[in-house]
């Protein structure tokens, strides 16, 4: 049966990333960080499992004592297998650089260094892991440790050639020596300077991701404000709302939405000027935020319009802050320059019902506003 295979295979490849995962957690652990610190001595080993095959070749072919073969790959292998060890078990916690980076360069240039001594005829393929192993510690390394690693395997790799030429001149060519040697610094010197380089663009490249998540937040700020009232505006108000709604399906407090509209405030504009309407709205976002409670939330709906989110209605009712407000704006100025002014509003109350559109709500809060306005202004109705 087709269903039936299909389910099988399903199964099987389910087991099998399961196993996967298990066993990457007992060889890598399941510390993110201590994984990447893995990875990295992954790749070391990497060059150490390469220059261990040389070797062997090398004695293969009759070039190389075995002998010194053997010492070199044990001590290749134990130098790979004490670092995973020592970072599998959290030691590596307690150093300043946890990777490890400038210990691992330098064991393994060592080794390098010495496999070069062994390697008779074959021996210059082992320089280009010199190299390699410095790409490698170029990104965990900073610049100053890069520069003194470079300094380290070019003065080692010095000694090296020098006594190789002058005790196996044979396979060990003076004048190959001092090309090889010339080689090495030179890219070593490399190494240094573009590890440099590489320091300043990752510093530049973290300046930059600072600086846009800064500006980011700054827009999803804005995004979410009314620009003349500094209150948050429609579209974070409706996401505020919705949020609410969620939260009470899953068993969060009740809440009820208003919907205020200012009283005959084209009046006040007629009579006044725009920005002296402008200024009556700032007024009133400020007294609003005054004298609500924290947890209600005020926004501004569009025009004279406000809508507040009033989460766990206190046992007088959901309007009695907005009758606080009414009472707080019949004593104060509707501005600075409009002493004589006082606001008025209508507001409309709904109860967000169990599972309804959040429209719905704000729909009923709207006919409250309507009803509010018919039965002459000034008052608050609950539908
Ligand atoms: P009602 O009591 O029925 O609500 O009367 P009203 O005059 O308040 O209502 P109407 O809808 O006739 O007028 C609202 C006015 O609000 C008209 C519009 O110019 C003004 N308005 C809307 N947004 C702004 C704004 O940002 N600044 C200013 N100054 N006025 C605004
Ligand atoms: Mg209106
Ligand atoms: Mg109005």
């Amino acid at each position: 049966m087709p269903t039936q295979q299909a389910a099988t295979a399903a199964l099987d490849s389910a087991f099998s990333i399961r196993l996967t995962t298990r066993l990457a957690n007992l060889l890598l652990g399941s510390d993110s960080l201590q994984r990447l610190t893995l990875a990295l001595l992954g790749l070391a080993a990497l060059v150490t499992a390469t220059v261990v095959a040389l070797l062997v070749y090398a004695a293969s072919i009759g070039v190389a004592d075995v002998r010194l073969v053997k010492v070199m790959t044990v001590l290749f292998i134990a130098s790979a297998a004490g670092f995973y060890i020592v970072i599998r078990s959290g030691l590596n916690q307690r150093f300043n650089d946890p990777t490890l980076a400038m210990p691992q360069t330098i064991i393994a240039q060592t080794l390098i260094a010495a496999a070069y001594a062994i390697t008779g005829p074959v021996h210059g393929a082992t320089v280009i892991m010199l190299s390699l192993v410095m790409v490698f510690g170029m990104f965990s390394l900073r610049p100053m440790a890069v520069r003194l690693a470079c300094i380290y395997t070019v003065t080692l790799m010095g000694i090296v050639m020098y006594w190789c030429a002058g005790h196996q001149p044979l396979h060990y060519p003076a004048r190959q020596e001092i090309f090889n040697f010339a080689l090495t610094a030179i890219v070593m010197l490399a190494i240094s300077q573009l590890s440099g380089q590489l320091t300043d663009m990752r510093t530049r490249l973290k300046t930059q991701k600072i600086a846009l998540e800064g500006a980011l937040s700054h827009i999803k700020e804005m995004a979410a404000r009314d620009e003349l009232t500094g209150l948050p505006n429609r579209r974070r108000m409706m996401t505020l709302l919705q949020e609410h709604a969620t939260r009470h399906a899953r068993g969060g407090p009740r809440f009820f939405v208003c919907i205020i509209d200012l009283d005959h405030f084209k009046n006040i504009n007629d009579t006044y000027g725009h920005a002296a309407g402008d200024s009556v709205l700032r007024a009133f976002a400020t007294q609003a935020q005054v004298v609500l409670r924290t947890t209600d939330m005020i926004g501004r709906w569009g025009g004279e319009e406000f809508l507040l989110l009033l989460p766990e209605t206190p046992p007088g009712g959901p309007a009695l802050g907005v009758e606080r407000l009414r009472e707080s704006l019949a004593a104060i100025p509707a501005s600075h320059s409009l002493p004589e002014v006082r606001v008025r509003f209508s507001a409309g109350f709904a109860r967000y019902e169990d599972g309804e559109p959040i429209d719905q709500a704000i729909e009923r809060a709207d006919r409250a506003l309507y009803a509010a306005k018919s039965a002459g202004r000034n008052r608050s109705v609950i539908l």
